[in-house]
């Protein structure tokens, strides 16, 4: 069944917000204007220019590596990581076929597919590692019985979820002892720290994302990071067409139109000093949703010990006896509701009718069409290409799937009012009346 929100005896006394409250929208802060206006009247309106230097300069020494490379977007600097991580594995490929030519590479299953595109891009083979329950991030325990299965494989494509570190020494430990590069995907993590060490340190190969709803933002953007001077030049060679030192148009590698706009820079510039600031709010938003959702049968998603998370998203998932039926098909939703209890879909269905935006868990992409055949792994072993309908019998061994299953990202917008966010606590009270 479907509610009509505003109607429902539950919510009638509710007014919907008068602005939209977004689940993580650009804020902006007013020195943007200034250097993306210096960049006009200066004319550096083009993929060159101070803006650029100084938000390459500043990312790197926030994150703690020795060189950053801007990019157009997070995927463009993912997709030029994994390139860059198999040319070091596999030697360069001939123009027109994939760097990683057939190889298999261990990728995060609960992310964007953001993340794991530029694996196909480069025809490499993405097989997917389970969650692990501590952090929402890929579990060592499904990586080490990866490597148990696919001892041959040299490359680990890794996520940080909802802006919560993974267990980075486990991961790292695993991929040494089995000789495998790491491509860091930090898009959502920029300013997280685990044992005190920023994300984007541990991977081989590092990137940020500046897109539209990350912690900062440049409308959109994203950023390489590596320790390597050699890397950072191949990066930015790559990212401008990979034009030879030579008099005329001289290419000899396949190259990209891949790199910052100094105007996009400028945006960053101004963000970039209200990081903490932004992590602050956000931390604070978490914090309240924890406090004012502690007697409903959710649970907010993991903090685990030794990590300081920048609070991108926050999240809750409903606790197994609470969940009304919920049933989801390739493109629609539908539940039961039932007092006492709720789901996603309906709390994301009452949050919408009142005008504040959430999401669903990222789909695991071992449950994506686009990826259905390819392989996923868990702690407990092998699965391939199973269907919905699979998942929800065995959803104890899928960790991924239950997550999905069980949670949503809550309105989490830095410019979120207490007030406002008091309704939405309200409003989830009453998806469980
Ligand atoms: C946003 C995001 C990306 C992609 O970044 P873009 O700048 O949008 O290309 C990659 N991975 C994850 C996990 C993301 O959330």
């Amino acid at each position: 069944m479907m509610t009509d929100f505003l109607n429902d005896p539950r919510f009638r006394d509710l007014k919907p917000f008068e602005s939209r409250v977004w689940l993580s929208s650009p804020t902006m802060h007013g020195e943007e204007q200034h250097w993306v206006d210096e960049a006009i009247l200066t004319n550096w309106v083009s993929t060159v220019g101070k803006n650029i230097d100084v938000v390459e300069k500043e990312c790197a020494e926030k994150v703690g590596r020795r060189f950053a490379v801007g990019l157009s977007a997070g995927t463009a600097a993912l997709h030029l990581a994994i390139r860059l991580a198999g040319e070091r594995l596999y030697g360069p490929a001939p123009a027109n076929q994939g760097v990683l030519r057939g190889h298999k590479v261990f990728c995060s299953d609960c992310t964007f597919d953001a993340t794991v595109n530029p694996v196909a891009y480069e025809n490499g083979e993405a097989v997917f590692i389970d969650t692990e329950l501590d952090s929402w991030n890929m579990s060592p325990e499904a990586l080490e019985k990866a490597f148990s299965l696919y001892p041959e494989v040299r490359l680990i494509v890794l996520a940080h979820l909802y802006g919560t570190p993974a267990k980075c020494d486990e991961l790292r430990a695993i991929a040494d002892r089995h000789g495998a590069l790491i491509v860091e995907d930090a898009a959502e993590s920029f300013g997280s720290t685990y044992k005190g060490t920023q994300t984007g340190c541990f991977g081989d190969y590092a990137i940020i994302s500046f897109n539209g709803n990350k912690i900062i933002t440049g409308s959109s953007g994203g950023m390489f990071l590596t320790d390597s001077e050699e890397d950072a030049h191949k990066i930015r060679k790559w990212s401008t067409q990979s034009r030879e030192d030579a008099p005329w148009y001289q290419h000899e590698e396949l190259g990209y139109n891949y790199r910052m706009s100094n105007v996009i820079a400028g945006v960053i510039r101004g963000q970039l000093p209200y990081l903490e600031t932004h992590i602050a709010q956000k931390r604070e938003i978490y914090e309240r949703y924890r406090e004012g959702l502690k007697d409903l049968p959710v649970v907010m998603n993991p903090i685990p010990a030794e990590t300081n998370p920048n609070y991108w998203l926050s999240c809750l998932t409903v606790n197994p006896e609470a969940l009304c039926a919920q049933v989801r098909d390739e493109r629609r939703a539908l539940y039961i509701t039932e007092p006492g209890k709720s789901c996603p879909t309906e709390i994301l269905g009452a949050l919408a009718a009142f005008k504040a935006e959430g999401r669903p868990i990222w789909k695991p992409m071992h449950l994506q069409p686009v990826y259905r055949n390819h392989v996923f792994i868990t702690a407990q072993g092998v699965a391939r290409g199973r269907s919905n309908a699979y998942i929800a019998e065995a959803a104890a061994a899928d960790n991924g799937a239950e997550l999905f299953r069980y949670g949503l990202c809550l309105p989490s917008d830095n410019k979120m009012t207490e007030a406002q966010q008091r309704v939405i606590i309200d409003i989830i009270h009453r998806c469980f009346e």
